[in-house]
């Protein structure tokens, strides 16, 4: 199964179809965690890694915008700025 196959998503937001990656991540991704160094638990996954000044994860960050993007009450607190 696992062969000289290169699969192209991204290791952090699961992006199909990266035309590139870079250490295994799309660009968006690997820009963003350039600019955030700061390690630590995600407040909502709880995972240990990269994470924004809310303390969420990158896929947290894409999970709770599609989730107010669909109307879903999200937990996140109001007032956030949105850096890109
Ligand atoms: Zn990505
Ligand atoms: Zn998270």
């Amino acid at each position: 199964m696992v062969g000289t196959v290169v699969v192209r998503q991204c290791a952090r937001c699961l992006d199909w179809g990266v035309p590139r990656l870079r250490e295994g991540l799309c660009w968006s991704c690997s820009n963003w965690l350039k600019h955030r160094p700061t390690r630590a638990s995600c407040a909502r996954c709880r995972r240990i890694g990269h994470v924004d000044g809310d303390g969420l994860c990158r896929p947290c960050v894409i999970a709770t915008g599609e989730d107010i993007q669909s109307g879903d009450n999200a937990a996140f607190p109001g007032g956030a700025q949105l850096h890109l």
